[in-house]
């Protein structure tokens, strides 16, 4: 793969000759003779190593040597920010091996010049400083960071399915130690300010605003500061080739457990580039390097990974959004602190988001508030987060066995049982107290906005936020239409969700929105199967293999067989025959197997951990003969009749276009990020041969999987212009 590159990267020059209007860096020279190499991108929000960035910042360079400097500080001018990083739109046009490996050579080159500049070069950490904005900042002799929530720093590339190709597999090791950079790399972390300057990703932490008056300092040989150096164990080890084997082999080995290299191939990338790094030559190294994330550019994986931080992000500023006349929450209410109200409270705290929450039982409150306070205090343990800070998140929360406090309100949240009577009399008691302006959102999973504000005086204000579980930890947020729901009460809404850090998509109103109802269809099937003799244990399996976090008997297990069974209740009475009629999950909830809560559902466990499929799960099922069918036919079986709900939902309009139904079903179920998606899926593999193989389904397991004319009709694929 080596001649795909000049012979020697380090020297490669891109053949264009430069007009830089566009380019987010400045260089000034001031009364010291110090050298400001100075971010601020033009058009974009974050500064980014695009082209026109990276070249200009190569004239820089050469400006700077020329005017002999005494030195230079990389900084940036947009408040609370460094470098972000390389430009994804740009990345994302680039789906070449070579033309990467050029690139990749080409910002190598550029870094080369600064770690080459013979002065001190310093570079001060204001903001994120993430990927190549990291590498440039480890091509410096110094890197000062400023203690602030904004800082992050690391190289997160192989989350994108990159690995880092600007130096940063070369140089990190040498700056932090192999172990640090293993950590990092192969994980795509970047840290907060304080933990990544005991790791040693930066080598100084200074107050907020200290950080360029030091690095002038430094510069100019008033102050001496000093670049971390690895510790002397990682020293020992990286020194010693059989050790280092040793550590490079546990190192795959641990990855292995966590992503497979067919699925995620930038982790192993990346790992071979460090290891390169110690048994190639320096040049052979960088070569390797930037080939290496040609390499991974050019994968499907690549692709998948990129579309979905695009698709995220445009999700987060649908067309119009800004327009419409939706205010910021500045006080939330949550009625409702189980699982989910729980959740949502302390998301809203972490933000700092005054919450009030009222439920009617005082464990419940009690609760609530000590899982959060618990989340807290394991931040402060583990130091990151202050007890000052704490306490902030502490303040934020208030509770109660009533609606006081709830009249200030500009949204309230309700997350009470999932049945309909008692969510109606909550949405009753709180158009009694709340404003006139106050929206009213609800988090149910599978009752329609239309029953819920049926007797409500003011259904205009009523809208869906349905987040998934655990808050925490799940993305996406189903942002829900109602049919009477204002433009400024769903805009309010929408806003809260990304103000909360989440990735909203909007969706109409129908029973189960999107993902429940598509996921009704997965999991629906599975059962059937279930009901008709396959083991568990191989369905499980073969949808690991695909790419699930976890097959579909594990997911209603966790999710408890007594909330599937509400849901799908509900979309059973909504979506009729087109659901497989299923029997096992009611007879196990009545024996009082209700999964892994319980100890029983579909697998029986053993202080928290699956031992084997539950024989009650059997008899409940009826008995059948056992029937294991081959892995593809279990994917048909329980993906088609999903992509095929897909269909029927966009025929409808429950979404704009596939990509919003691609988004929610990779945040909201885990559907393998690799794959980009069930409508993605679909194309690739061709809707003829979906709609064949549905067809096949629909002869053994009935009408109901047989393709209807909202499939048909998007046979040149759902991504199709
Ligand atoms: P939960 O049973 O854990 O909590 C419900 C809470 O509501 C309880 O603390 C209960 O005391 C309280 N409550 C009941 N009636 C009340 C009333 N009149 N006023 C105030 N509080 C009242 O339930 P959960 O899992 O948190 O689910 C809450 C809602 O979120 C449901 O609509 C559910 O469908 C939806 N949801 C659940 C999940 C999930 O996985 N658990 C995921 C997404 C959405």
């Amino acid at each position: 793969m080596s001649e795909l590159l000049p012979q020697t990267s380090l020297d490669f020059q891109p053949p264009r000759s430069v007009d830089l209007p566009s380019a987010g860096v400045r260089f000034d020279v001031d009364d010291q003779g110090v050298g400001w190499v100075l971010f601020d991108h033009p058009t974009k929000p974050v500064n980014v190593l695009d082209t026109p960035t990276m070249e200009k910042l190569r004239n820089v360079l050469d400006e700077a040597m020329r005017k002999d400097v005494r030195g230079l500080v990389f900084a940036s001018d947009k408040p609370g920010m460094f470098l972000a990083g390389a430009d994804v739109d740009e990345i994302a046009a680039v789906t070449d091996a070579r033309l990467g490996a050029e690139k990749a050579a080409f910002g190598q080159a550029v870094f080369e010049r600064i770690a080459g500049f013979g002065k001190p070069t310093v570079t001060v950490i204001t903001g994120p400083c993430l990927g190549g904005g990291y590498e440039l900042a480890l091509a410096t002799s110094l890197r000062i960071a400023e203690n602030t929530p904004k800082v992050r720093v690391g190289l997160p590339e192989v989350q994108l399915g990159l690995v880092p190709g600007f130096g940063g597999t070369q140089r990190l090791p040498r700056r932090a130690g192999m172990m640090t950079a293993l950590d990092v790399i192969l994980a795509g972390k970047s840290l907060p300010a304080r933990p990544a300057f005991k790791k040693g990703l930066v080598d100084v932490l200074v107050p907020e605003s200290l950080g360029r008056s030091l690095a002038r300092e430094y510069v100019m040989g008033q102050r001496a500061f000093e670049a971390h150096r690895p510790p002397r164990v990682d020293r020992f080890i990286s020194a010693l080739p059989l050790v280092r084997g040793r550590v490079f082999r546990a190192a795959e080995s641990k990855l292995g457990v966590k992503v497979r290299r067919d699925h995620y191939p930038a982790p192993y990338l990346a790992l071979e580039s460090i290891a390169n790094g110690y048994s190639l030559d320096e040049t052979a190294a960088y070569r390797q390097e930037a080939l290496l994330l040609g390499e991974a550019l050019a994968t499907e994986t690549c692709r998948s990974l990129i579309w979905l931080f695009q698709a995220s992000q445009r999700a987060k500023e649908p067309p119009g959004i800004d327009a419409m006349l939706g205010k910021k929450v500045e006080r939330l209410g949550v009625v409702g602190a189980g699982i989910m109200g729980g959740g949502i409270a302390w998301l809203a705290a972490e933000k700092q988001l005054p919450t009030r929450v009222k439920d009617i039982a005082p464990a419940a409150l009690e609760t609530a508030l000590r899982t959060a306070a618990e989340l807290w205090q394991s931040s402060v343990a583990k130091r990151r987060m202050t007890w000052r800070e704490r306490e902030a998140r502490v303040e934020s929360l208030s509770f109660g066995l009533d609606l006081s406090g709830f009249g200030v309100t500009d949204l309230v949240i309700e997350a009470v049982v999932e049945d309909l009577g008692v969510k109606r009399r909550v949405i009753a008691e709180l158009e009694d107290v709340v404003s006139p302006n106050a929206v009213i959102a609800t988090n149910t999973s599978s009752l329609r906005l239309a029953d819920l504000a049926a007797n409500a005086r003011h259904p205009e204000r009523i809208v869906g936020l349905h987040f998934f579980n655990p808050v925490h930890r799940m993305p996406l947020v189903e942002v829900v239409i109602g049919l009477q729901s204002t433009p400024e009460a769903v805009t309010t809404a929408f806003r809260l969700a990304r103000d909360l850090g989440k990735t909203p998509v909007l969706v109409r109103d129908g029973p189960g929105f999107l993902v429940n109802r598509l996921l009704a269809f997965y999991l629906g099937e599975a059962i059937n199967a279930f009901e008709q003799g396959a083991d568990p244990v191989v369905v499980d399996a073969a949808m690991v293999e695909f790419g699930m976090p976890m097959g579909p008997f594990e997911l209603l297990d966790q999710v408890g067989l007594d909330v599937a069974n509400k849901v799908t209740h509900v979309l059973g009475e909504a979506f009729g025959d087109r659901l497989p009629r299923q029997v096992s999950i009611g007879r196990l909830i009545e024996g009082g197997a209700l999964g892994k809560k319980s100890g029983r559902g579909f697998y029986v466990y053993r202080e928290g951990k699956k031992e084997a499929v539950n024989e009650e799960a059997r008899v409940a099922a009826g008995n059948p003969s056992p029937h294991t069918p081959p892995a593809q036919e279990i994917l048909d079986r329980l993906l088609l009749p999903m992509i095929h709900e897909g269909a029927r939902a966009l025929e409808e309009g429950l979404v704009r276009h596939a990509e919003d139904i691609d988004l929610a079903m990779v945040l909201g179920t885990g559907f393998p990020p690799f794959r980009r998606g069930p409508l993605y899926y679909a194309d690739r593999r061709g809707i003829p041969t979906v709609i064949a193989r549905l067809e096949d389904l629909a002869a053994i397991h009935g009408v109901r999987l047989a393709p209807s004319e909202a499939l048909r009709c998007r046979s040149a694929g759902f991504y199709a212009r």
